[in-house]
């Protein structure tokens, strides 16, 4: 064999083959060799599935006569004949991506089975039922999947023989039943393809790698990918398998099982299983399962070898395994292994324990962890001694809380979710088509299906709080309800999800923040340990300065000063200064505002005493703070209709002259930051003199103060920066003389224009430090409006992978990126020790941090609820 080949049996293959055997063919092939009990299988790689996608579907010419021969040797390895009367080989095909992607994905199950084989099965199983209901499964799943065939036809076949047979389940279904639905389903399939319907399993075997091939690009898969960054150029490898039968009857079993608690983290077996099932029953939430706890009394030795099992391979992976199994007669399989989905309490407790059972070292515990899991712990829920009454209990499948409007069907969800609504989805189980409904609803609430079930693994990789298997709901998709007990509730009602006690409430409860755990502190003080980058926080009041703090913030990277212009009881004076017509107006309302800008000033101070706080001065758009032109043209036009006072009209046409005066079309490339401070020189003066009046108050009165940093918005020129350096200087030694103190400053700038990082070298003769506003430098660096980029065509960029990424949420490496290298680089060029950091909100995004500590940058500045995610992606980076 070549080495271009696109096949590998089970014994070629090992864990590390992951890229190219999928992480499912890579796991089993490494079970096999670990000597466990698993079937015999070959897997198409996924660069099979590479070409083919990148050839208009057409396969590599070597692949068809590949699979015939890897067939032929997995039939001479099972003593099994594909299609045959006696001893026949009976396949899975299944999707197998290097990246888990639950059921996102199509399987064909039960491949192989025919008019000649079906016999054989039956009397090897010495179940003729069992024999004819894997026909009837494999054909309907074969026609959806490969053929697409309808599926309600077939569904639609069967709830006619039941209603028929007079019997209310599948399995009162009798083997003759059976064998007529069959006959029937081969007519519907045969009916729908004109003829077409091919019985040959060779040819089936084909089609179906190729429908899995196919599925790969299917919408789910699709939306699946872009929530979770996966390249679609991957491609997914194909795992043929020989089928094991977990519905032989009583002795026959499958389940899932996870080596510790996804949810809680805690170190005890956890799973579920189901007695004369198939795998596809657990998964899709078909049937609700059992405990797995309970198979020790069915199925006592399976059960203790497959305990065994699942310590052994923990151990041997040296993280939780998420497994599937089935049990045949009473003998166990191993179907796959995987480092199992956890929720972000459960990865931490489980990086804290094994680090503490000595499996694993603090480094790579932080490895496990993803930054954006952090996030999870951060989730509101519901405080205890609410006294509310609980209306239906479901499985707790993923936890949290949420609150939010009912709504039956994904497509509404993802509509209302898209414009900022609140929804939780409500559906009687969810398939992986209603992905894309799941990404923006709050919670999930399914009335069918197990903590396995993909509305709980989908959920929980996402963070969200889900209820599965809610008991005793009714739900009625054409008349828009829910059904608890005597309560209608309908579309848009408002109800609340406990995600992690399995509850729902009928109103909406007020939700309290996370609570942070010793785990959540450990895994990010192993973080502070190896990270490089400083992190700060975005902050600019006492509360969430304390806040930041609280959460490790080393200081505070911006503390915007435009919200202290904004509140109510300032904008008269802010609206003044702005509006001035001379000096004297505008010091007389300065003179105003200074004392109030201290007391702010004092606040953020006294929460971050001892730490460093770069204080922005003033980069308003104007527009802000003045009245809408629109509204007061209105106020105008009504006076003068109503004739009235004659002193209010007066003053309303004075200032709707003034605002249009300073009216811009564009007020984010207009009189912003430091523009407005060249025009009007007293706002930085005052600003510095409120600055250093707080900075010595709150020594005097704590004891100590914080690094005053005084940074300038918005500077393009090496003018700007120069005058606005001059006149804070002057302010600062000015306050400093009058009140006979001493006190250490530097005067740094924002670095926010591609002209700024261009001319960073000049810029930096005049400033102590550079701080990125890289949302300023993404607007005007790419040209897309930041107010106005997620309502507009961004989205559909992203959607249709114009753009890979959002670039306001994850920085712009190629282009943004090298603004803020060359800015660096041309920065510390003119002043080597130049101190460097980002406060734009990138600065809270993982990968930005990733990228912002390759470049050298001194710290990253985020919002406070964001700290732990950077002192932990700043350690990640390192260790990448
Ligand atoms: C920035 O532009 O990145 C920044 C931090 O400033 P603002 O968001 O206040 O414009
Ligand atoms: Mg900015």
């Amino acid at each position: 064999m070549s080495e271009d080949r696109y096949i590998y049996d089970l014994s070629e293959g090992d864990a590390s083959m992951r890229s190219l055997l999928g992480g499912k063919g890579a796991n089993i092939a490494e079970m096999a060799k670990a000597g466990l009990p698993v079937p015999d299988l070959f897997t198409v790689t996924t660069t099979a599935c590479v070409e083919a996608m990148n050839n208009n579907g057409e396969w590599p010419a070597s692949l068809e006569g590949e699979v015939a021969e890897a067939t032929k040797r997995l039939e001479e390895r099972t003593g099994r004949k594909l299609g045959a009367s006696e001893k026949p080989l009976l396949l899975s095909v299944r999707s197998g991506a290097v990246h888990s992607m639950p059921g996102m994905m199509d399987t064909v199950l039960n491949l192989g089975i025919s008019d000649d084989s079906v016999k054989a099965l039956a009397e090897e199983s010495g179940n003729e039922r069992f024999a004819w209901d894997s026909y009837r499964r494999f054909i309907q799943m074969y026609g959806e999947v490969v053929e697409g065939v309808p599926a309600h036809l077939y569904e639609d076949a069967l709830s006619a023989l039941k209603h028929e047979r007079g019997v209310e389940e599948d399995t009162d279904l009798t083997a003759e039943d059976l064998k007529g639905l069959v006959a029937t389903y081969k007519e519907i399939s045969n009916e729908e393809l004109g003829g077409e319907w091919t019985s040959d399993p060779h040819e089936q075997l084909n089609r179906a790698i190729n429908a899995v091939f196919k599925s790969w690009g299917n919408p789910r898969a699709e939306v699946y990918r872009r929530a979770h960054n996966i390249p679609a150029s991957l491609g997914t490898a194909v795992n043929i398998q020989q089928m094991v039968f977990g519905n032989m009857g009583d002795t026959s079993a499958t389940g899932v099982c996870f080596t510790r608690n996804p949810s809680t983290g805690e170190n005890a077996v956890y799973g579920e299983f189901l007695v004369n099932a198939q795998g596809e029953d657990v998964v899709a939430g078909i049937r609700t399962p059992r405990p797995l706890d309970e198979m020790k009394d069915v199925l006592p030795e399976a059960y203790q070898q497959l305990v065994d099992t699942m310590h052994a391979m923990e151990l041997h992976y040296k993280d939780m395994q998420d497994m599937e199994f089935t049990v045949e007669n009473g003998k166990l399989y191993m179907l796959q292994t995987r480092n199992g989905k956890r929720t972000a309490a459960a990865a931490l407790k489980i990086a804290s324990d094994q680090v503490k059972e000595g499996v694993i070292t603090q480094e790579e515990a932080l490895m496990r962890i993803e930054p954006g899991q952090l996030d999870q712990l951060l989730h509101p829920a519901i405080p205890p001694d609410h006294g509310k009454e609980v209306i239906a209990q479901g499985l707790p499948a993923s936890p949290g809380a949420a609150v939010g409007g009912v709504c039956f069907d994904a497509d509404t969800a993802a509509q209302l979710g898209g414009k900022g609504e609140a929804v939780v989805l409500v559906r009687y189980e969810t398939t992986p088509d209603d992905i894309h409904g799941v990404i923006v609803a709050q919670g999930i609430l399914t009335a069918h299906g197990g903590m396995t079930s993909h509305a709980a693994v989908v959920a929980r990789g996402m963070g969200k709080p889900c209820v599965a298997g809610a008991q005793g709901i009714k739900i009625d998709t054409e008349n828009k309800t829910l059904t608890i007990g005597e309560r209608v509730i309908k579309e848009g009602e408002v109800i609340t999800l406990d995600g992690s006690e399995g509850k729902v409430y009928g109103e909406a409860l007020d939700l309290i923040p996370p609570q942070i755990n010793e785990d959540f502190l450990n895994v990010v003080q192993w973080a502070d340990g190896v990270r490089r980058l400083g992190v700060r926080a975005n902050a600019d009041n006492f509360e969430d300065a304390s806040k930041a703090r609280e959460l490790g913030a080393e200081g505070i990277g911006l503390c915007r000063t435009e919200h202290m212009f904004m509140a109510q009881d300032r904008l008269p004076a802010v609206r003044k200064m702005i509006l001035a017509e001379t000096p004297e107006q505008r010091a007389a309302a300065l003179e105003e505002i200074l004392p109030m800008q201290q007391s702010d000033f004092e606040g953020v101070f006294t929460a971050m005493k001892g730490l460093p706080v770069t204080v922005r001065l003033l980069d308003p758009p104007l527009h802000e703070f003045l009245p809408n032109l629109t509204e007061q043209s209105l106020l105008v036009q009504r006076l003068e209709l109503e004739g009235g006072n004659a002193e209010e009209l007066g003053e309303a046409r004075e200032t709707l002259a003034q605002v249009k005066r300073l009216h811009e079309l564009n007020p984010m490339l207009g009189t912003r930051g430091c523009r407005l401070a060249m025009l009007y020189p007293e706002i930085p003066d005052m600003q510095a003199r409120a600055i250093i009046r707080a900075a010595l108050a709150v020594k005097e009165r704590e004891g100590e103060t914080v690094g005053v940093e005084i940074m300038i918005p918005l500077v393009a020129l090496e003018q700007e920066i120069e005058t606005q350096r001059g006149i804070v200087v002057a302010a600062v030694e000015d306050e400093l003389a009058k009140a006979g103190a001493q006190l250490d400053y530097t005067v740094g700038t924002m670095i926010e224009l591609p002209r700024a990082a261009l001319i960073a070298d000049r810029i930096a003769q005049h400033a102590d430090f550079f701080s990125f506003g890289t949302n300023d430098l993404t607007q005007t660096a790419i040209g897309i409006s930041r107010d106005d980029a997620e309502n507009g065509f961004l989205t559909q960029y992203v959607m249709d992978r114009v753009l890979e990424r959002n670039p306001f949420e994850t920085i712009d490496v190629e282009g943004v990126g090298q603004l803020v290298e060359i800015g660096v680089e041309k920065g510390r060029g003119a002043k080597p020790k130049l101190k460097v950091g980002v406060c734009g909100e990138h600065g809270g995004d993982p990968d930005s941090v990733a990228f912002f500590n390759k470049v050298g940058l001194d710290y990253v500045s985020c919002s406070p609820f964001r700290v732990p995610i950077a002192r932990f992606a700043a350690a990640k980076a390192v260790l990448q």
